[in-house]
């Protein structure tokens, strides 16, 4: 009996042993290291990660020894600028414009095809530094399975917040348009469109079964669909207020694309957490912003991106380069307004229209319109954690947050463009640059 009993508090022990032993330690010399973009830098740190999270942040480069972690990795960064993973808040990681492709392969295509395509896009979106991103429109099909395939490290990739299937109306922006009906009512069934206040609830409901983390709507007209609708208002505020209510009563925060200021003020009415692009601001908007705390994400990049593709694509649809020439110029002014407002705002690209990767080109956009660098970094980290409701374990490297690093050489806070080039990515704990 003795026997038995030794043996298995051997067992016991064997497996405590065991479950200290796989605790992956790593530590990292970090030359200076911005732990959160409100705090000061800081010079030669040491950071210690064990698992997926940061566990220890010391003064001066401490040895194994005295960490008493004799088997970690050191990861030496004793020349870099040591910051949080950057988190871009408007992305579409299952499609890229591409004005050579076959416009019509959306046709001859599976999802399969949209999901192998998609790697790249995440690999490139996660070296540049993104280590998480909020999908705002992708097929459900697609985004949720690339969603886990990252999350079980099949595919290396950002963590992903996702809101699959856009909420729109019929012939909104999100819809299927720009062929005839009877191609186009071949989709009518597609998850997320919605007619009146009771079929947007269901539409919510439905795209939230999906696997929503977020809800994206279509408050107004969009500059790439090939409609000659404009950018104003295209759900009504009945319709806006059902969706909002639907998704917050079932914890999801809902976003909404709006261009046209009428639109932009009804979503916003209707108690909606951000607003997508804002291109027409003014200072009563800029002040209902203000009043309900939403966060605005620019999409500059988005602007300049289409703005340059007007001169060269003889094949762009007049519907569109037309919103182009009349929407884009807006957005930079919207901006300035909203920053000198004090409006909240958070990071976002709407890559997809643009290269994935070229993700920080949008800080650049940001300081030549007047953003500090620090608040363009806060945009993209703190901010972008709060509009998540991730603020518990994203956007700044204090203990017990998830260890998702970057390194640059040199410092995002006297040269933005930095932020460029990347040089050392970590997210969760696991290095997939270095
Ligand atoms: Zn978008």
């Amino acid at each position: 009996m003795k026997t038995a009993l030794t043996t298995l508090s051997s067992i016991v022990l064997a497996m405590f042993v065991n479950n200290v032993n796989a605790a992956q330690s790593k530590i990292i010399y970090a030359g200076s290291l911005l732990v959160a973009p409100e705090q000061a830098l800081k010079k030669e740190q040491t950071l210690v990660v064990t698992n997926d999270k940061i566990t220890a942040i010391k003064e001066g480069y401490v040895s194994k020894s005295v960490l008493n972690l004799p088997d970690a990795e050191i990861v030496n960064l004793k020349n870099q600028f040591v910051m949080p993973g950057l988190i871009d808040m408007h992305v579409h990681v299952t499609f890229e414009r591409d004005a050579k492709a076959n416009p019509h392969r959306w046709a001859t295509e599976y999802e399969a095809d949209y999901a192998l395509r998609s790697i790249k896009y995440l690999q490139r979106t996660l070296d540049a530094g993104f280590t998480s991103v909020r999908d705002l429109g992708s097929d459900y099909q697609v985004i949720f399975p690339l969603k886990r395939a990252i999350e079980r490290q099949d595919i290396a990739g950002p963590r992903i917040f996702a809101a699959g299937n856009t909420i729109s109306p019929s012939g909104g922006h999100a819809d299927m348009h720009g062929y005839r009906k009877d191609i186009t009512d071949v989709f009518k069934t597609t998850l997320g469109i919605c007619n009146g206040a009771d079929d947007c609830r269901r539409a919510v409901r439905e795209v939230i079964k999906s696997g929503a983390d977020v809800i994206k709507i279509t408050a107004t007209g969009g500059v790439l669909s090939n409609t000659a609708a404009g950018v104003n208002q295209q759900l009504t505020d009945d319709e806006l207020s059902a969706i909002v209510d639907t998704a917050h009563h079932l914890g999801r925060m809902v976003t909404a694309h709006a261009h046209g200021t009428e639109g932009i003020k009804a979503a916003l009415r209707a108690g909606v957490d951000s607003i997508e692009h804002g291109s027409y601001l003014d200072k009563k908007t800029v002040d209902l912003f203000n009043k309900t705390q939403a966060y605005l994400v620019p999409t500059l990049l988005a602007g300049a991106t289409v703005s340059e593709e007007v001169l060269t694509n003889p094949n762009m649809p007049a519907a569109i380069a037309n919103k182009v020439r009349e929407v884009t110029p807006k957005m930079q002014a919207s901006f300035k307004l909203a920053l000198k407002n004090k409006v909240n705002i958070a990071f976002g690209t709407d890559s997809g229209v643009s290269r994935h990767g070229l993700n920080a080109n949008e800080f650049g956009l940001m300081v030549d319109n007047g953003m500090s660098e620090a608040h363009a970094i806060k945009s993209a980290t703190v901010y972008a954690a709060k509009l998540l409701g991730q603020s518990h374990q994203l956007g700044d490297l204090s203990v017990g947050k998830q260890a998702d690093i970057i390194s640059v050489n040199g410092s995002p806070l006297e040269d933005i463009n930095v932020l460029k080039n990347v040089q050392f990515v970590m997210k969760a704990g696991q290095i997939y640059k270095q």
